[in-house]
């Protein structure tokens, strides 16, 4: 297979941090800013956290000033296009409910859109087949947003594929328009289940997937094909996973606890640790059994971490900050 051939790369997961303005309610509330963007690499806590004063670098800074625009090209361009070129890539957002994750990964599918299409126009001698597929996970439940009434779907294990979603719609895409107006029905389908519980978006992980094979023909005939997925998460609110420590911590029957997330958050951590060896817990929860192809080895992930300046929300975005702190 083309992946058992190429070389493992070692990249390192690129993570940045958005913070979000005050929203009208926040301001509304008297609440205040309890962060700076001291730079372009660097937040700090204002005076008003100043029990807990800290400061902390990522590979960017996003102030409330930044658009999606800049987000993208700055904190997710480099790992989307690698999927035009073989290599799997996924983009989180990761942060509490209200942080601003739905917002940026929005903005994200948007650019995402447009770059690839670019790209694909600007290919001679190539071909490209593109595909799509959304999913959401609930309560460790997979759900089709293409085909919301198919009802729950199992995963398998593909000796070739390694984890698939059993009987998952899978749509081929005719144009950009046609791919823009698919992932707007997702947001629907999303917004849909939202009305009838009323926390399910802060509690539900959502996987968009598109993917890319390319043929690329030479004068004598002959093609090359590639094949990679771009995978884009809108993730649970970071509130979902416990606090844990370095070594992450167990789960615990009944609690409010993600499976998903608090897996996803230690799957993280051993593969930025740069540990080669060690057991990685992908089998641990569906998200990260569905995403371990795009993830770690030969796959490129960035990690777009949100959240909200306000004092009010001071401790969630301390635990954020040390998340992504980890992720590095
Ligand atoms: P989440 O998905 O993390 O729960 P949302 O993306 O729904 O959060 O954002 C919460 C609110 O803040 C929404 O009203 C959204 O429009 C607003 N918001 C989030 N990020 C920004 C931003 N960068 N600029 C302006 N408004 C934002
Ligand atoms: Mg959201």
């Amino acid at each position: 297979s083309p992946s058992s051939t190429r070389k493992v790369r070692e990249e390192k997961i690129l993570v940045t941090v958005r913070m979000r303005p005050l929203t009208p309610r926040e301001i509304g509330n008297y609440d205040l800013c309890a962060w700076d963007c001291v730079d372009e690499n660097t937040i700090a806590s204002t005076n008003l956290a100043r029990h807990n004063a800290a400061t902390y670098t990522f590979d960017r800074v996003f102030d409330p000033s930044s658009s999606n625009r800049t987000v993208y090209q700055l904190g997710a361009r480099d790992v989307a296009l690698s999927a035009t070129k073989g290599i799997n890539a996924t983009i989180f957002a990761y942060g509490q409910t209200s942080s601003g994750k739905t917002y940026t990964m929005k903005g994200i599918a948007e650019k995402c859109i447009d770059d690839i299409y670019a790209y694909i126009n600007n290919a001679t001698g190539s071909s490209f087949v593109l595909k799509l597929s959304a999913i959401e996970i609930y309560n460790e439940t997979v759900v089709d947003l293409l085909n919301p009434d198919s009802g729950p779907l199992r995963l398998l294990d593909d000796p070739e594929r390694g984890t698939v979603v059993e009987k998952l719609t899978e749509e081929v895409i005719k144009n950009s328009q046609h791919l823009r107006h698919l992932i707007a029905t997702c947001e629907d389908q999303r917004q849909v289940g939202e009305t009838s519980l009323n926390d399910r978006s802060s509690r539900s992980h959502q996987i968009i997937r598109l993917t890319i094979e390319s043929s690329l023909h030479d004068e004598s005939g002959c093609s090359k094909a590639l094949l990679a997925s771009l995978s884009l998460v809108d993730l649970a609110g970071s509130e979902r996973a416990a606090q844990t420590n370095a070594a992450g911590a167990r789960l615990k029957e009944g609690s409010h606890i993600n499976r998903s997330l608090l897996t996803l958050t230690n799957v993280i951590r051993k593969l930025s640790g740069g540990k080669k060896t060690g057991h990685i817990p992908y089998r641990d929860s569906k998200l990260t059994r569905i995403l371990q192809s795009s993830l770690g080895g030969n796959a490129r992930t960035a990690i777009i971490c949100t959240m909200s300046p306000a004092l009010s929300h001071v401790d969630q975005s301390r635990n954020t900050l040390a998340f992504a702190t980890s992720a590095k």
